[in-house]
């Protein structure tokens, strides 16, 4: 018998309030940089992938290790298929490790502030989540693997996220060797970045690196994610996943993105020329900005009032991300959209602090 006041749900669930994605508002005539989407379209290849595309092929199962996909991301990465595992979006993978590396004996490690979604996922796990606070300037503090001790798995996010800004490769390598459990480096934002620990990944066997085709790829409606690793870890980490886990379509769309490398480059750098442009100019105005390694802007304006340029950005109907917060709060975090979007941001914003 189930009456209102009996809950049958695990006490950490029941206890939880659950992840909050960024909105996706209905309205339109919105500018909407809260997310962090590509404002530009995935690569035409992937249009060509659905006009030919027959329903009739979905009476299949999918690849269940969607084996012709990793084969593509091993060659364009140059490691072998069995060092890759993919996943519905990232957020499949860093759920696939949570659950095959934490428990309530093995904590999650992670710093503060990050993608809030670690924390969750380790409510979800029954798992202790251990957070470590970055110093003032969100750079990482020179003892976080001694803070991070007896926990199992560190998730790091590099570029990190909300903050946007890249560790030294150096303190990662350092802090990988010094670490006892496994590291996973979420590099979401990586295209965007100056370099990358695919190395470590295929040379520590504490190591695991995640990337997405939700930002540089311009496919986050379609959730691709994958991530490389050793062997046995990869090997582990199989037995974890939803058997179809990457949709027959979703597999085939991602195959082709991946192979417009052309596309990719041209896409990253128009948005990376957008970024600077609106950097240069928000610190003219006086914005603490900082420094970027991804698709967005973590940005702090003229009084340092987060909370405040939110809401006025919002009245004039531009959604960008508010992190309420002792530190994070004198912050908003602005994704690049398209030139027109950033002008019409960086128009309101003269009017604001002018
Ligand atoms: C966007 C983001 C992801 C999630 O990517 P999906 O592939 O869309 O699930 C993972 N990690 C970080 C840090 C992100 O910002």
């Amino acid at each position: 018998m189930k009456t209102d006041d009996i809950s049958y749900f695990r006490p950490a669930i029941a206890a939880m309030s659950g992840y909050t994605p960024g909105e996706q508002p209905k309205v339109s005539n919105l500018i909407k940089l809260n997310t962090n989407e590509n404002p530009y379209p995935p690569s035409p290849q992937v249009d060509e992938v659905l006009r030919q595309f027959a329903a009739g092929k979905l009476r299949l199962y999918p690849e269940p290790m969607a084996d012709t996909l990793r084969d593509v991301i091993a060659a364009l990465n140059g490691v072998s298929r069995e060092n890759i595992i993919a996943g519905n979006g990232s957020d499949d993978i860093l759920t696939i490790a949570v659950r095959s590396f934490c428990d309530a004996e093995r904590p999650l490690a992670c710093p503060d502030p990050t993608y809030s979604l670690y924390p969750a996922l380790a409510e979800i796990q029954g798992a202790p989540c251990r957070r470590i606070a970055l110093n003032d300037d969100f750079s990482l503090p020179e003892d976080l693997a001694a803070q991070a001790a007896g926990a199992n798995l560190l998730l790091l996010a590099r570029p990190n996220a909300p903050t946007g800004n890249l560790f030294p490769k150096e303190e990662i390598v350092r802090l990988c060797a010094a670490f006892d459990g496994m590291v996973l480096i979420d590099e979401a934002y990586v295209d965007f970045a100056a370099d990358n620990c695919l190395d470590l990944a295929m040379n520590c066997p504490n190591v695991i690196v995640s990337r997405t085709m939700s930002k540089s790829y311009a496919l986050a409606g379609a959730r691709v994610g994958y991530a490389v690793s050793q062997s046995e870890t990869i090997a582990g980490m199989m037995k974890v996943k939803d058997s179809y886990n990457l949709n027959m379509l979703t597999q085939r769309i991602a195959a082709a993105a991946f192979q417009d490398r052309a596309y990719l480059r041209q896409t990253v750098n128009r948005i990376l020329a957008t970024r600077a442009r609106v950097a240069a100019e928000l610190s003219r105005i006086g914005f603490a900005i900082i420094p970027s390694s991804t698709n967005f802007l973590f940005a702090s304006p003229p009084d340092g009032d987060g909370g405040r340029y939110f809401e006025l950005l919002r009245q004039n109907h531009i959604i960008v991300r508010y992190f309420p917060g002792a530190r994070t709060g004198r912050y908003v975090r602005i994704s690049i959209g398209s030139d027109a979007d950033m002008d019409r941001v960086m128009a309101v914003t003269h009017q604001i602090y002018g």
